[in-house]
């Protein structure tokens, strides 16, 4: 049984003022898990964590990772905008984009961010974006460019994510010689690799090898173009144990194996200083996030449901994905689980369920119900399809006070855009 930061206590407290459904995110778990992140590469001069803004777009989540100096790893023009609100600007903002605007290539221009870009062909689309052409000596000086990897058949598939060669992400090998001598030849002399080819992976050694495949590269197309590298960045996808049979990834071990392999492929090379760069979202928000709503129905029929007052809007990776994210009921640890339950919602959409066929402590109307797990990808995803309203997020302090850092929606927000 997974173990929770509040008891049902509490949870009655917080839900008097903030009615269910919400999701609320630890903060002290936050804290102590991204020191720990943090540690276990610290001995790569100006390692950073960008962290995924779209697995949790929220600023106050962002203001307490920037507490650990996390940039922010941004996606779209809300993102941009996000990232500049809570003050990471500049070499704080890694644009990793795709089938990218050219008004977000601007807004990331000027927001001084790393530009990491997801095809050759966006090169040239850039400097017409930014310059109106062809940049004139100087235009990219000081400037940080990088572009995104696919390294297709040569990297194994992931769960998610899929086949590298299935993926619409990044340049080919071939492709990246002829992106980097562009931005050479345009004057740009800051530059980075980039790849993300895994999505909650919880093998080790898949990011490792990442990492290597990565100081690979960056000494052939150094060997190749004559460019040097500031930096390297693995993307994130380091996964969380949804399921209680699932260890967590162990990133202290992650920290090391890719310390050797940078020792031999890099130190060993006799390649300059690179700087490791990561960009995960799920594993340092995830575990520490939760849904809380309250049983609403209990339903006899074929099989037996209990229906909350959340829905899939408010969680959708279970409905999306099939994915398995445990569910704890404050109150009933101790009781018998001798029920076995669809957990569902309310939404017109039968893969509207949080859990199929899953044994639990019997249920009743008013029952408090702690989805776990809830923390990156869930929130964010929300939608309102069906007139369904996405939640309150709230905050568990660490001395046990709690503060609402994003209203729920009302009807109000529904009609706002209507004609
Ligand atoms: C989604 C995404 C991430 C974060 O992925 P996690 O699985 O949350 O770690 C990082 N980089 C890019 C480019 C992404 O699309």
């Amino acid at each position: 049984m997974r173990k929770l930061p509040f008891d049902k206590a509490k949870l009655e407290e917080i839900a008097a003022k903030w009615p269910t459904p919400f999701h609320i995110y630890d903060a002290k778990a936050i804290r102590a898990n991204a020191r720990r992140f943090k540690k276990a590469f610290a001995w790569n001069e100006g390692f950073r964590e960008y962290f995924a803004v779209k697995a949790a777009p929220n600023p106050h989540l962002m203001e307490l990772l920037k507490e650990f100096d996390f940039g922010s790893d941004c996606s779209s023009m809300a993102e941009l905008v996000l990232a500049e609100r809570v003050g990471n600007v500049g070499e704080k903002i890694m644009f990793t984009s795709n089938d990218t605007p050219a008004e977000e290539f601007r807004k990331a221009w000027e927001l001084g961010a790393i530009v990491n870009f997801d095809d050759v062909t966006h090169i040239p689309f850039f400097f017409d974006a930014v310059f109106g052409g062809s940049p004139k000596p100087g235009d990219l000086e000081g400037r940080v460019f990088c572009c995104r990897y696919n390294p297709g058949p040569l990297k194994g598939g992931n769960a998610i994510i899929g086949k590298p060669e299935e993926a619409k992400y990044g340049f080919t090998r071939a492709q990246l010689f002829e992106g980097y001598r562009m931005l050479r030849d345009a004057g740009a002399t800051r530059l980075g690799l980039h790849t993300m080819v895994a999505s909650n992976e919880l093998d080790p050694e898949y990011i490792i090898d990442t990492a290597k495949m990565l100081f690979e590269l960056a000494g052939d197309l150094h060997d190749s173009l004559g460019v040097d590298f500031e930096f390297v960045n693995i993307g994130g996808g380091v996964g969380i144990p949804y399921r209680p049979d699932q260890k967590a990834m162990d990133i202290e071990r992650v920290g090391e194996g890719i310390r050797k392999a940078y020792g031999e492929l890099v130190k060993g090379r006799g390649m300059k200083p690179l700087k490791l760069f990561m960009e995960c979202g799920r594993c340092i928000t995830g575990p520490y996030g939760y849904l809380v709503a309250r049983v609403r129905h209990i339903k006899n029929t074929y099989r037996l449901y209990a229906g909350l007052d959340a829905c899939m809007s408010n969680l959708m990776r279970p409905a999306l994905y099939g994915a398995y994210h445990e569910i704890v009921v404050p109150g009933k640890e101790n009781s018998p689980e001798t029920s076995v339950y669809d957990v569902t919602g309310s939404l017109c959409e039968n893969n509207d369920k949080f859990a199929i066929q899953r044994v639990l402590p019997v249920l009743e109307r008013g029952d408090l119900v702690v989805i776990c797990d809830a923390g990156a990808h869930g929130h964010a995803m929300g939608f309102q399809y069906n007139g369904k309203l996405r939640s309150a997020e709230l905050l568990l302090e660490e001395d046990g006070s709690v503060r609402q850092i994003r209203r729920a929606e009302t009807l109000d927000d529904y009609f706002a855009t209507l004609v």
